[in-house]
């Protein structure tokens, strides 16, 4: 079924309680995946979602029209892994012919790119993320338990090829897991107009996360510099990461510390979840169910009374990271980050 697009007229912005305005959305398209990394996925017993309950591309744009008529200018797709969704040059296009609507990106972990990266680009996609999170093979393998470095390498060399610029590389440190890379990735943003972002491991539902597994952003930045001289980069008001040029390199380096430096003043992402959840904050709960209204043919005031609600929830900043656990009720893969 077809759902007629509803017209552009701008609603009043997303704002929460404390003021904060929200214009970006990240928009996971899908719960499965074709890797299985230990710290996203539980290793058994993921019940993926029956395909009725996930959204179809109409509903997705649907969905994406009224985000931005309330003022998101910024949508990601994510998943689970966004690129396992078949046809997804078709979302890409559908999104990025939305008036107002000014960037459509993507995190993905690569395995598609070599073939598709041209597509994507083709079909109006502005910016990549792609998840690497070591450059040793056989670690590699481990983390993401797929033989799959070779493949993810070529896929980034076909997306800077394709002109995505730059491309942002995700890497999630874990202490005694991959911290001993971290000089290696900085080597790779010299070589490349790539920015490498190091991630703090976060706590979620089935990752087994441990405080000694924290490899904190400051601890990052102290290995940096014993090879390199780091020069801070200015970052909006909205940034989650805090950015550095590399003396003398291509690309650059940044952190995305939510463990230690938390940065919720900024806030101005929304979430929606594949099943079509309202989640205010990548800690609480998704709780704003815009599917079934939705598919029970609510007008787009209905539905943002459901994501008002949902915001006017929203607190003012994530409490500390022993207590995240309780807080949150979905794998990452169910989230999407
Ligand atoms: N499959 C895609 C990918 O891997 O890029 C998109 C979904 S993935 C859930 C989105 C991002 O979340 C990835 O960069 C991944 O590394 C990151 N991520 C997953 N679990 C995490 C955790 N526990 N702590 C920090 N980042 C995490
Ligand atoms: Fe899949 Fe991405 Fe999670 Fe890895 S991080 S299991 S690639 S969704």
């Amino acid at each position: 079924m077809v759902i007629a697009p509803s017209p552009l007229v701008p609603t009043a912005p997303w704002t929460d309680s404390f003021g904060r305005r929200h214009t970006y959305l990240r928009v996971s398209i899908t719960d499965r995946c074709n890797f299985r990394c230990g710290y996203c996925m539980p290793a058994e017993g993921v019940n993926w979602r029956p395909r009725t309950e996930i959204l179809s591309f109409e509903e997705i744009e649907r969905l994406v029209r009224l985000f931005v008529r309330g003022g998101v200018t910024k949508v990601r797709l994510t998943g689970g892994e966004p690129t396992v969704r078949k046809d997804l040059e078709e979302l890409i296009e559908r999104l990025a012919r939305i008036e107002g609507l000014g960037e459509v990106w993507m995190t993905t972990n690569g395995s598609t790119l070599a073939k598709k990266a041209d597509a994507y680009r083709t079909a109006g996609l502005k910016g990549l993320n792609v998840s690497l999170d070591s450059l040793r093979r056989a670690r590699f393998a481990e983390i993401t338990r797929r033989d799959e470095l070779p493949k993810v390498l070529d896929g980034i060399d076909a997306a800077l090829a394709a002109g995505f610029r730059p491309l942002k590389i995700n890497v999630v440190v874990m202490a005694g897991v991959n911290e001993d890379e971290l000089l290696d990735f900085a080597d790779f943003a010299v070589d490349r107009p790539v920015q490498v972002r190091f991630i703090e491991f976060m706590p979620f539902k089935g990752n087994e996360w441990q405080r000694g597994d924290l490899y904190p952003a400051a601890q990052m930045r102290e290995d940096l510099r014993t090879r390199y001289r780091l020069a801070p980069l200015t970052v909006g008001p909205n940034a989650v990461a805090r950015e550095f040029a590399i003396e003398g390199g291509k690309g650059s380096v940044a952190f995305v510390a939510s463990m230690t430096e938390s940065f919720c003043e900024g806030c101005n992402r929304l979430r929606l979840t594949a099943d079509g959840m309202v989640k205010s904050c990548l800690f609480l709960r998704a709780d704003g169910n815009l599917r079934d209204p939705l598919r029970t043919g609510a007008d787009d005031e209905t539905l943002a009374r459901i994501v008002r609600d949902s915001l006017a929830r929203k607190w003012k900043e994530h409490p500390p990271m022993e207590n995240l656990l309780s807080t949150n009720d979905r794998s990452m893969l169910e989230i999407g980050g």
